[in-house]
């Protein structure tokens, strides 16, 4: 059995970016996806500069630059008053080579880098294969995955990468616990070309619309808007999606003459989990397999790539002699970042958003627009929600 190689378990973007980081170093791997192919669902769209940073050494920045919309500003707006708050990434241009958001779907990153990978011969992509079950030994791990018709095969590795997604089955079959909350409301999520850009005021392409009724995001990519609208979980789906609904609802958001052209619906429950262990001896959670939270502020993403390339790192030097213990800085450190960062941004953009009281509300506004007036409070609060600082305050963690 072939075993001089790393098992990645999900070719989502966390399993490819890590793929591509340790194929760089000359490492093999063995890719394992349960579909037939790379899915290419509607889901994370926001690329944020540090990301892009660290994306540029695989060369796949200017092809996602080319398919993509580079959003310089984002806005928070009040739905009765208009914008509150423009920030703008000319403040953190000495801090990052991609001073801006880029809007781009989250596939065509996965596209790219299988087009390179796949080049690679130390690369193997296995598809139509599930795993189901983890097994660790001295040297190495086993990992069972089960074919659509039930066969079921064993794959042996030195070591093993869960990025199998919020349910990930690593992270189950080794018992890890995923403590946390479900959102109460489901997040349904809409595509138009209709132009929000034309129609409401001084909109720039990201936009978060607080309302102590109905907030919404709006969220611009190169041909289409996104809506992201909370929603009852207590409205039956098939109500939630059918076209007369729908219609209810954008009429709401924005009245117009005519009938709004919907060109994609989805709609998922929303979960804030941190996984109790990142590393268990060889086997190592990234991605939604180790964390997952709301997608207001667009970190569910970029945080597991950030942990893909963590992870990477510390394991090319493990696979070159480096204790296998030296592994307990990557859970340290991206562990950290979901608790403290991620989670606590992500759960303070919903408060703001959805936040009742009238009190409180002003609040959070006049601090808003006085973060914004002030150049040091304004770059300070692009590096927080643009993910540099989580990455900087990690270098203090042993
Ligand atoms: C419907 C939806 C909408 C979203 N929208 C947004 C958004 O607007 N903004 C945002 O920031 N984030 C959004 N997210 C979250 C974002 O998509 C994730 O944070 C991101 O995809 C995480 O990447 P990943 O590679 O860790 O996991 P995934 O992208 O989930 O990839 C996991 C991969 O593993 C495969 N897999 C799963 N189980 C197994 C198994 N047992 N064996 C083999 N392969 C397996 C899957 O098929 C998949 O290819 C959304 C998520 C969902 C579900």
């Amino acid at each position: 059995m072939k075993s001089e190689r790393v098992i990645i378990v999900g070719a989502g973007p966390v399993g490819l970016v890590a793929a591509a980081a340790l194929a760089a170093e000359a490492i093999s791997v063995v890719i394992i996806e349960a579909e037939r192919d790379l899915p290419d669902g509607m889901r994370a769209s926001t690329f944020h500069p540090p990301t892009l940073d660290m994306l540029e050494r695989f060369g796949v920045v200017e092809s996602l630059i080319a398919d993509g919309l580079i959003c310089p500003t984002w806005q928070f707006r009040d739905r009765a008053q208009g914008p509150i708050a423009t920030f703008d990434h000319a403040m953190i241009a000495g801090d990052t080579r991609h001073p801006y958001r880029l809007q781009c779907e989250q596939w065509r990153l996965t596209r790219l880098l299988r087009e390179q990978l796949a080049a690679n011969p130390d690369v193997e992509f296995i598809y139509d294969a599930r795993a189901i079950a983890v097994a660790q030994h001295a040297a190495g791990v086993t990992l069972t995955l089960e074919r659509p018709d039930g066969h079921q095969e064993a794959l042996g590795g030195r070591y093993l990468i869960g990025a199998d997604g919020a349910r990930s089955a690593v992270r189950k079959s080794l018992g890890i616990g995923f403590d946390g909350q479900t959102i109460p409301e489901i997040y349904l999520t809409l595509s138009t070309p209709f132009a929000y850009h034309d129609a409401m005021e001084g909109l720039t392409n990201i936009a978060y619309i607080s309302d102590p009724d109905e907030w919404f995001v709006l969220l611009r990519n190169r041909n289409l808007w996104r809506l992201l609208l909370p929603t009852d979980a207590a409205e039956p789906e098939a109500v939630m999606l059918s076209d007369a609904r729908i219609e209810a609802r954008m009429q709401q958001v924005l009245p117009q003459a005519g009938r709004y052209e919907i060109t994609h619906r989805t709609a998922y429950r929303v979960h804030e989990r941190v996984a109790e262990r990142y590393v268990d001896g060889r086997v190592f959670l990234a991605g939604d397999a180790a964390h997952v939270n709301n997608p207001l502020g667009g970190m569910g993403m970029n945080g597991g790539i950030h942990d893909a390339l963590n992870l990477a790192e510390k394991l090319a030097a493990v696979w070159r002699g480096a204790p296998l213990e030296s592994m307990g800085r990557y859970e340290r450190q991206r562990q950290r970042v979901a608790l403290e960062v991620v989670q606590q941004q992500a759960l303070r953009n919903r408060s703001i958003l959805n936040q009742k009281d009238p009190e409180t509300r002003r609040a959070f506004l006049d601090d808003l627009r006085a973060t914004v007036a002030d150049p040091v409070r304004h770059r300070a609060h692009l590096l927080r929600t643009s993910m540099v600082q989580s990455l900087r305050d990690l270098e203090n963690v042993e």
